[in-house]
Formats: structure tokens, C-alpha cells, sequence
């Protein structure tokens, strides 16, 4: 059997590109820092362009099995409670893009992606392999890990997410922006929210500065919450007290329902958003970048996850179809991916800022999304959710 290709990182995107290579006949081997595969315990939403991968990879209905398919998402004023916008992700969505809407437990997706991967005799899975540098010999690359081991392999995909040292390493271009807000995510059992709130929807309150998304998860057992806010130099002690004080001082006019959902914040857990600006090139030589180690977004269009996964088909059939010849199979795939990806990253900042406006500029967002008939939404996201091409035959 030839070599294998190595994927450094085991979350979504590289679980995706090991299932595809391997879909492709390609032995891989992917190493995964962390003691286990798995995931941080959290929801997750997709698009119906996700299902254009999971499709292909025969995972759609393991998927669809411990998903729900939410009839909207809303966007709502956080300081009156009023409907700004919707999405409708029922079943008019389903009939546009043919697949639907989704929000999943993590954990759950995670599972059904590793159950995929055990089955298949070409991956071979490596937990406990923190990958602290890769050399590239022409022929063949290695990775070492920070415990002295090494792995060889024919190629290398660095799929180690936002804080990537795989791409520290190949393009040593620092780390990616802060945006100054912070984030913090929190699951309770739908049976404990007493807030008056919709819980069968996906919600987004959007407030100057701060915003709240929260939806059901596992059949509507439990209960997913982000709240996001701007960051002061208050905030800079960083313990859960001053987040609190933080939080109550920013959210002070937001709506009695959106500060009922605050009081559920877990604030023990914290995470910086941040995202990096858009480049071309996410290889050199035997090593390439996917997901948010290439091209980092803010959570704003809810597709970080999707694009990883995208990626993940998308190199894999760009390697399958160029034989031995990595650089040029990086080269498509990177033409492949780039625009899409870049798109993904910019609009996002552009909702990002549509979230959390302030004064006028925020009631001409209002009055601008208010004007949207659901088939206009529909269309805005058409490029999104009709998915892309995947290159077709071999290298020219
Ligand atoms: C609050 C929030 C909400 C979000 N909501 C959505 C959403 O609704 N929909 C969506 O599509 N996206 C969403 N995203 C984005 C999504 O989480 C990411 O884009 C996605 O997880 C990226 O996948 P990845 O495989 O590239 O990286 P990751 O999921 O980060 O996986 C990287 C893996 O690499 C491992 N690793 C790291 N370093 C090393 C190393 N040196 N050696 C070995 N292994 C290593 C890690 O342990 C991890 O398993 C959200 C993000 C945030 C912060």
C-alpha cells in the first residue's frame, strides 16, 4: 500500500478528508492531539450545501437521524423584541436548495463521522498526537509531535483549526485578528428555561454590541445558547465575575427575555472571536491547509463548519485526480475553494456588523432587512446554499 497521506487535526474538516481520500482509495492517517476524538460539547447549524458533501460520503441520513430541521431562523430586535427578519428553513427552504436546514449536537455529528471512518480499513486513527512541527523531504513529509514521535507520510494536511501550527509553521503569519468581542457557549435541559422565548426556532437577538443565538438541540431536550459581546478593557481580568458585571452593565436595556437566557450563561466558558483576512495560497510543496486553518471566519453566516467540510471533498478529489502530483492538486483546490471561502469570511464580517449596529446605522439595517420578502432572503443565500462545483477530471 503507498504511503499515506497524513491530516493533522481530527475535527470535522479533517474527518471529512479522511473519509473522502479514502472514498478515493488513499490510506490516511489522522492525528488528533487531543487524548480522544471527539468534540467540545456544543450545537452546531448547517446549511443545506453541507449536505452536497454528506451526500457524497453516504452520511446524509445517519446525519438527518440525530438532526432537527428548525421551521426559521429569526433575527430579532434584542432591546423591543421585535422581528426584524427571517429566514424560512422549513420546508420552502428545502424545496430551493433540495436539502435542509439543520442543527445538531456536535457530539452527535462527531460520532457519526468517526463511526464512518473505524469502518473503513484505510484510516488509520491517532489520538494523543499533538503535532508540534512537519518537514517536507520532496518525496515524502514528516510530522512530529510534541511527545518525540514522527509519522510519514506522501503528503500533509494541516486541518488544526483557528490556531493552526501547521500554518504557523508554512506561512508563519501570525495569529489570527481579534474583533474584541468574546463569546460564550452554554447546552441546559430545555426542561430548566423559564425564559419566554421560542424554542423551536433558530433565534438571533441583535443588540449595539452584543448579540444572543439560541435553538434546540436533540429533538428539543436541550437548549443551546451563545451570547457574544463587545469587549472592554473592564473584561480584561478575564474571570467569570467581571464577564458578569460585564455582561449586565452591556445587556442593561436588552429585553426581558434576551436577560432571563443571560442568566443561564455558563461564563467559566469563554472563547475570542476573531477571524483572518482572506489570501490565495494555502500550500507549499507536500503541505496544504482546509477549514478554519486556511481561511478563519466569524460565526456571523454559521458556515465555518461547512466550508471545512466543503474543503475536505473538494482537496480530496483534487489529489485523487491529479495522481502524485500534489502541488498541482493544492493548486486547483485552492482555485477551487478560494473565492467561496474569501466570500464566506467577508460577508460574514459585513453581518457581524449588521448585528451589532448602533444608532442609525442600525435602523437602516432594520429597514433594509425589514424590505426583504422571504424569496429575496432566499436568493441572497443562493450562492451560498447551492453549493459548488466540484472540479471536474483530471489536471489539465
Ligand atoms: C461560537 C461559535 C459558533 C459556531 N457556529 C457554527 C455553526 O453554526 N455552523 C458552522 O458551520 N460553523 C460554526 N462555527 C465555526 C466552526 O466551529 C469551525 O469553523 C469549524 O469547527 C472548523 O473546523 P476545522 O476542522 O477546520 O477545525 P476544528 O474543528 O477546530 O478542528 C481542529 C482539530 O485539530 C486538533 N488539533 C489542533 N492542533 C493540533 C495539533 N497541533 N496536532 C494535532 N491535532 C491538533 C484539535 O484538537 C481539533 O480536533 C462556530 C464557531 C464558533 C466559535
Amino acid at each position: 500500500m503507498s504511503s499515506p497521506i497524513l491530516i493533522v487535526g481530527g475535527g470535522l474538516g479533517g474527518l471529512t478528508a479522511a473519509l473522502a481520500l479514502a472514498s478515493h482509495g488513499k490510506p490516511v492517517r489522522v492525528l488528533e492531539g487531543a487524548p480522544a476524538f471527539g468534540a467540545i460539547g456544543y450545537g452546531i447549524q448547517f446549511g443545506p450545501n453541507v449536505f452536497r458533501v454528506f451526500d457524497r460520503l453516504a452520511l446524509s441520513a445517519a446525519v438527518l437521524e440525530k438532526a432537527d430541521s428548525p421551521p426559521a431562523v429569526l433575527m430579532i430586535d434584542a432591546l423591543n423584541g421585535k422581528e426584524v427578519t427571517r429566514v424560512p428553513t422549513g420546508p420552502t427552504l428545502r424545496a430551493r436548495f433540495e436539502h435542509p436546514y439543520i442543527i445538531i449536537h456536535r457530539v452527535d455529528l462527531h460520532d457519526v463521522m468517526l463511526a464512518a471512518c473505524r469502518r473503513n480499513p484505510l484510516i488509520t486513527l491517532e489520538p494523543n498526537c499533538m503535532v508540534s512541527c512537519f518537514a517536507d523531504h520532496g518525496e515524502t513529509v514528516t510530522a512530529t509531535t510534541q511527545d518525540g514521535r514522527s509519522f510519514e507520510g506522501s503528503a500533509l494536511i494541516g486541518a488544526d483549526g483557528v490556531r493552526s501550527r501547521t500554518r504557523a509553521q508554512l506561512l508563519a503569519d501570525g495569529d489570527p485578528l481579534p474583533n474584541g468581542f468574546m463569546a460564550f457557549r452554554t447546552i441546559v435541559p430545555m426542561a430548566d428555561v423559564t425564559a419566554e422565548v421560542r424554542r423551536d426556532i433558530v433565534a438571533l437577538w441583535g443588540g449595539p454590541g452584543f448579540h444572543l443565538v439560541h435553538y434546540p438541540l436533540r429533538h428539543g431536550t436541550l437548549f443551546n445558547i451563545v451570547a457574544v459581546f463587545r469587549r472592554s478593557a473592564h473584561s480584561e481580568r478575564g474571570d467569570s465575575a467581571a464577564y458578569r458585571a460585564e455582561l449586565e452593565e452591556i445587556y442593561h436595556d436588552a429585553h426581558p427575555a434576551m436577560k432571563a437566557l443571560l442568566a443561564m450563561l455558563d461564563l467559566g466558558r469563554r472563547q475570542a472571536v476573531g477571524d483572518r483576512d482572506p489570501i490565495r495560497c494555502w500550500h507549499k510543496g507536500r503541505i496544504v491547509l482546509l477549514g478554519d486553518a486556511a481561511h478563519p471566519t466569524l460565526q456571523s453566516l454559521a458556515q465555518g463548519a461547512c466550508m471545512a467540510i466543503e474543503d475536505g471533498l473538494c482537496l480530496a478529489g483534487c489529489i485523487a485526480a491529479a495522481g502524485e502530483d500534489y502541488e498541482a492538486a493544492f493548486r486547483r483546490y485552492e482555485r477551487a475553494r478560494g473565492l467561496r471561502t474569501a466570500r464566506v469570511t467577508l460577508e460574514s464580517r459585513y453581518l457581524w456588523d449588521i448585528y451589532h449596529a448602533d444608532g442609525i446605522a442600525r435602523e437602516v439595517y432594520w429597514q433594509m432587512l425589514g424590505e426583504r420578502s422571504e424569496a429575496d432572503t432566499l436568493q441572497c443565500l443562493a450562492w451560498l446554499y447551492d453549493g459548488f462545483e466540484l472540479p471536474a477530471g483530471p489536471e489539465q
